[in-house]
């Protein structure tokens, strides 16, 4: 569980590379440089780790490009303090870039080998999040509800209607919607009924799935 000078190195060419792709949130882009990603990966991968691209964790999950995960996280708006929930903990990466913004994190991951690793190694490197999960991301967290914003970091074939109802007047939902390919989009609530939506651009994930594993 090292970070040394070499990955530091890395991380800040890594941070360059997003910047050229047009990610500018400075609390976002100094996240990224800020976190030590080749720990959320398996140590035969640990080079892997500062290029902008997925990477298979366990149980058939990857971990998200890292443009993805600033994109995404640009798109919220994440201010501190803001109650934030996200669908797919898979490697806690993009949980720890949601702390690193100073958000209260609650999270769901229905892959219940990776629920129990991330849970454990999260607070190992001093991330702490409010609640980890094992359960359907598609049902939200009705308990914890109102959120100022939530992310879904797998592929939705739709838009759940739990995690719309789920957010607070004002707030975003950051949603990739699609089958094979999914559409960005942002859904921002402005009333009880009423929601603007946003599309931004192509991405590709793993699906999102119904119940738990
Ligand atoms: N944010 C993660 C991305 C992991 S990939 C990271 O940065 O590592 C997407 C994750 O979503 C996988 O771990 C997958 O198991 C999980 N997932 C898929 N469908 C889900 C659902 N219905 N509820 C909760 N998690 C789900």
């Amino acid at each position: 569980m090292k970070d040394t000078f070499k990955h530091q190195g890395m991380r800040k060419k890594l941070v360059e590379t997003l910047k050229k792709k047009e990610i500018k949130d400075k609390s976002v882009l100094k996240a990224i440089g800020k976190i030590p990603r080749h720990l959320f990966m398996d140590s035969g991968f640990i080079d892997h780790a500062y290029v902008d691209k997925a990477f298979p964790i366990a149980a058939d999950q990857t971990i998200s490009q890292p443009y993805t995960v600033a994109f995404q996280s640009e798109l919220m708006e994440v201010k501190p303090r803001d109650k934030v929930l996200e669908i797919g903990t898979g490697s806690g990466y993009q949980t720890a870039v949601l702390l690193e913004l100073g958000a209260k994190v609650y999270s769901i991951e229905r892959q219940q080998e990776l629920f129990k690793k991330t849970s454990k190694f999260l607070p190992k490197i001093g991330y702490r999040a409010k609640k980890l999960i094992f359960g359907d991301g598609y049902k939200g967290m009705p308990e914890e509800a109102p959120f100022k914003s939530i992310i879904v970091t797998a592929g939705a074939p739709y838009v759940p209607n739990p995690l719309l109802s789920q957010l607070e007047i004002g707030g975003r939902l950051v949603i990739p919607v699609g089958d094979d390919v999914q559409v960005m989009t942002l859904f921002i609530r402005k009333g009880p009924k009423d929601f603007e939506k946003h599309e931004f651009g192509d991405f590709r994930f793993v699906p999102m799935l119904e119940d738990k594993n």
